[in-house]
């Protein structure tokens, strides 16, 4: 009897993550990954002496279901200040263990079982599997190029709504893309979750990572939208810290006490020790991230000239830890097979566009790079590039 065979068929399609199989590669090979979005240094000092803080003052039992409150303080602060969003921290926001929980208790607390989920077509994996463990049915709105960026498929952003609809996925800033939906993108897709009831559950875990002097519009912000609006953020991307697993969502008690039922029985809680560390961080290290985020628009920089010289189209990289880029013009049309066959070839991983996507086709040659990396090391990545 096979793995495939015991597994429930609703998720079989799911069975290894593109993450867990490059980064396996990329090990297996000695390869800088360039695959699984994650940085490769720590985040602010002041954070991680807080966490120590903690652990060695007793903050290693079970927290509070809902967070503790230091944190969920100030993640509410936070929206203030950067947003004028007020979330009561009480009973509008919830710690859950990453974005991920955050996502996963969204869907499963909301939807019935063949109600569709809404979400941009290339999608964060996370989200098909989440639709699929609560019976929901997957509907997309595939991301056409425009320029050397990428927009919303209008048409198929209006023909994806319809009296079955119940939640949209809404990822900005986009992984894998690194597209910042436009001002209209994003006033469209309110105007329709407000015709069709939709929730919005809003997947921003990149909000503090745009480039070129970018700005972030939360969904929430608009219009009629903070009433059907869930807010998903994250510690992970922000300060570093992808394995620790603290993350956020905030709307109204309603939207929350749905979340909160599904995420109580998901992990209960999670990061104990954690959580007064990242409140910390939210009070007093957004200098941290802002530098960070200068940082990272360098690092994208030197990676997206390295692809160039090499001989890629590089796709325009607007925000995140992301670029995107088109092997055909070195004669290669199947991110894939290229993905798999690049660490042991050149020593690089990268993750294939494709596997994001229901419609494989349009996506069928990009690759992506993860770029949160140190400077000498993407320097490295860029000399085994070379070699291509
Ligand atoms: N959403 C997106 C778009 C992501 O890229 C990631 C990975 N950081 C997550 C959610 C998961 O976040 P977390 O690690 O906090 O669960
Ligand atoms: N969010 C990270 C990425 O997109 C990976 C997270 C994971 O491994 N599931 O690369």
């Amino acid at each position: 009897m096979s793995f495939e065979s015991r597994t429930a068929t609703r998720l079989r399609p799911f069975m290894t993550t593109i993450f867990a199989e490059m980064s396996a590669l990329a090990v297996e090979h000695g390869a800088i990954n360039l695959g699984q979005g994650f940085p490769d240094t720590d985040g602010p000092e002041s954070m991680l002496e807080a966490a120590r803080r903690a652990i060695t003052d007793g903050h290693n039992q079970y927290p509070p279901g809902i967070g503790v409150p230091e944190l969920r303080h100030a993640v509410a602060r936070h929206q203030r200040e950067h947003y004028e969003l007020d979330y009561d921290p009480d009973r509008e926001v919830l710690i859950t263990v990453g974005a991920t929980e955050a996502i996963a208790g969204a869907v499963v607390g909301l939807i019935e079982p063949g109600d569709e989920v809404i979400m941009i077509e290339p999608y964060y994996d996370a989200y098909a599997a989440t639709v699929a463990m609560a019976s929901g049915v997957r509907r997309v709105v595939p991301l056409v190029e425009d320029g050397d960026g990428f927009r919303l498929d209008r048409e198929r952003l209006a023909d994806a709504f319809g009296p079955k609809s119940a939640v949209f996925i809404v990822n900005t800033p986009h992984n894998p893309t690194g597209t910042v939906l436009s001002d209209d993108d994003i006033a469209e897709i309110a105007r329709l979750c407000i015709e069709f009831d939709v929730i919005a559950v809003c997947d921003e875990v990149y909000e503090h990572l745009l480039f070129d002097g970018r700005t972030h519009t939360p969904l929430a912000t608009l219009p009629g939208m903070r009433e059907r609006t869930l807010r998903i953020s994250s510690a992970a991307k922000t300060f570093n810290c992808t394995g620790w697993k603290v993350g956020w969502i905030s709307g109204p008690p309603e939207l929350i006490a749905a979340t909160k039922t599904a995420k109580q029985y998901m992990s209960y809680v999670g990061s104990g020790p954690f959580q007064p560390a990242v409140a910390h961080a939210l009070d007093n290290e957004m200098g941290w991230v802002r530098a960070s985020a200068a940082a990272l628009q360098d690092k994208r920089d030197m990676i997206t000239a390295a692809l160039l010289d090499v001989g890629f189209d590089v796709h325009r990289s607007e925000a995140t830890y992301f670029v995107c880029a088109d092997p055909r013009p070195l004669g290669v049309d199947d991110g894939i097979e290229f993905c798999r066959s690049l660490p042991e070839r050149i020593g690089v991983a990268a993750v294939p566009v494709s596997v994001f996507a229901d419609d494989r086709e349009p996506w069928h040659h990009l690759v992506r790079f993860a770029f949160a990396k140190r400077d000498d090391v993407i320097a490295e990545a860029a000399d085994r590039l070379r070699k291509l």
